[in-house]
């Protein structure tokens, strides 16, 4: 069995080893060393990464019992140097005990216990056993973690040999080995059972920031991050302050109320633009009908647009068939599309329905609508004018 050197000296980053196995699985290429200093997925803790001879490392598994170290190139050696990336492994520890405190923060104050940990590339997450959490909660749990980071606290390893001396230490969850049991403990704050990397301090956290924090069903789900991760979020949330600031020449206190007025007056906007369109489709309507052709006893108003929604020629067919003896034949392309609206008045019997009906699988459309106002689609298979001589033709039938 590999000797695990992270558990020995968790600030050692450089080592050699022998070889003891090197092999392929469908993973890869990995190798299998006598000792290492490479941490592998476990305990809610993601791997280290690193070189073994200068080749990249690419990830690190524990696999029926084995340290398996993912290799970039498979190598052929006895003995290798090995040198972990000491900046991932130092942001994992940092966030490994910043979740340790932050668990306990919530489970002695507030009573929630921790469901679940994920530590991701960016961000890490908590699921607490509570489906509300108040701001006041999440104010003193992050102050709370954050006391206890400022204070310094020794993070101390304890090896337990069998789960029978336990008794007296107030475990924070039950134990997932029975032997050989490795406890963290931060004195008076924290005692758990666990394999990961921790730092020697609480100090070296250095800061704990809760980001969100999202009801989920039953439980809610925290987001947070320590350490190096809380002046990257800093530069990233500046960034983004900076640039608003700039676009909306506001404070970053008034910005909140910049982007209100903004949303308020878009709003304004719109109303207005729809209120001319409104206006400009009534001018619509009296020149079309003013050039309505008399056909067959009626107005018949037919056109082809480039570009015009659907919507729009709606409106237009229903207030041109507000006049009597109105038929109204609209196309519309729009890129590779056609879109049609076919309608009539009321005061006439033809079903737009089997017009429409008829002409639509010529383009390979749907659609459909009353007897006296349909519309429908599809694709740009015949030329417009073709579709609407269609039209006529089946319309000619009807009348
Ligand atoms: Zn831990």
């Amino acid at each position: 069995m590999t000797k695990k050197l992270y558990y020995d000296d968790v600030y050692q980053t450089e080592f050699s080893s022998k070889v003891i196995k090197s092999n392929h699985d469908e993973s890869g290429f990995f190798v299998v060393l006598q000792e290492t200093a490479f941490y592998p997925t476990g305990g809610g803790q993601p791997f280290d990464k690193g070189t073994l001879n200068d080749i990249n490392v690419l990830k690190v598994e524990e696999v029926d019992g084995e340290i398996r170290h993912y290799m970039e190139t498979s190598i052929d050696v006895e003995e290798v140097n090995g040198v972990i990336d000491w900046d991932r492994r130092f942001d994992h520890m940092q966030q490994h005990a910043g979740q340790h405190i932050l668990t306990a923060a919530f489970e002695d104050n507030l009573g929630y216990k921790t469901l679940s940990f994920h530590l991701g590339e960016e961000i890490c997450t908590i699921d607490l056993d509570t489906s509300s959490l108040t701001d006041e909660e999440i104010h003193k749990a992050e102050t709370l973690a954050n006391k206890i980071i400022l204070e310094n606290r020794p993070i101390l390893i304890k090896w337990v040999e069998k789960k029978e001396e336990l008794s007296g230490l107030p475990l924070r969850k039950e134990l997932a080995v029975s032997e050989h049991i490795r406890l963290v403990i931060i004195p008076e704050y924290d005692y758990n059972g666990c394999g990961g990397t921790h730092p020697r301090s609480t100090g070296e956290v250095s800061l704990l920031k809760i980001l969100t924090c999202e009801k989920q069903k039953k439980y809610t789900r925290v987001q947070f991050v320590c350490g190096g991760r809380v002046t990257r979020q800093l530069h990233q949330k500046n960034e983004v302050i900076q640039t608003l600031t700039t676009q909306l020449s506001a404070r970053q206190d008034m910005i909140p109320n910049a982007v209100l007025k903004l949303l308020h007056h878009t709003k304004e906007l719109e109303e207005q633009v729809k209120d001319l369109s409104n206006k400009l489709i009534r001018y619509e309507v009296k020149e079309r009908l003013d050039n309505a052709v008399k056909w067959n006893g009626f107005f018949l108003i037919s056109n082809i647009f480039q570009d015009r929604t659907l919507s729009e020629l709606q409106t237009l067919a229903r207030d041109l068939i507000a006049y009597p003896d109105v038929i109204v034949m609209f196309i519309t392309e729009h890129q590779e599309k056609l879109q049609l609206v076919c309608a009539r008045s009321d005061n006439t019997n033809i079903n737009m329905n089997s017009v429409l009906k008829e002409v639509l699988p010529l383009i390979n459309g749907k659609g459909g609508g009353k007897p006296f106002f349909v519309q429908g689609g599809g694709d740009r298979m015949l030329p417009p004018d073709q579709v609407m001589k269609e039209l006529m033709r089946v319309l000619t039938h009807q009348v």
